[in-house]
């Protein structure tokens, strides 16, 4: 996906803007794997294969994006990779 379409994204809990974390891109520069993190309720939406999983909490399958986040937690030393904040 395109940073300028990924750009244009917003959370889909509260319609805040994202922030975007780009880890790889192809040769036309979309990017393949990445994080978008909402500014205002920190949940963190995966970018996998050029496509953001944005679902909302009640349909988001964690137990297929939190592998995925912990691969890029070794890769790029990340910390703090809470998919959804606890409360
Ligand atoms: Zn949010």
């Amino acid at each position: 996906m395109r940073i300028k379409t990924i750009e244009k994204l917003c959370c889909p809990f509260d319609k805040k803007d994202l922030k975007l974390d780009i880890f790889t891109k192809d040769i036309n520069l979309n990017i393949l794997e990445g994080i978008l993190t909402c500014a205002y309720c920190k949940r963190k939406y995966p970018i996998v294969h050029g496509v953001p999983i944005m679902s909302p909490d009640e349909y988001r399958q964690m137990e297929l994006e939190q592998p995925i986040i912990e691969k890029w937690k070794l890769e790029h030393g990340l910390s703090d990779m809470q998919l959804v904040p606890k409360n």
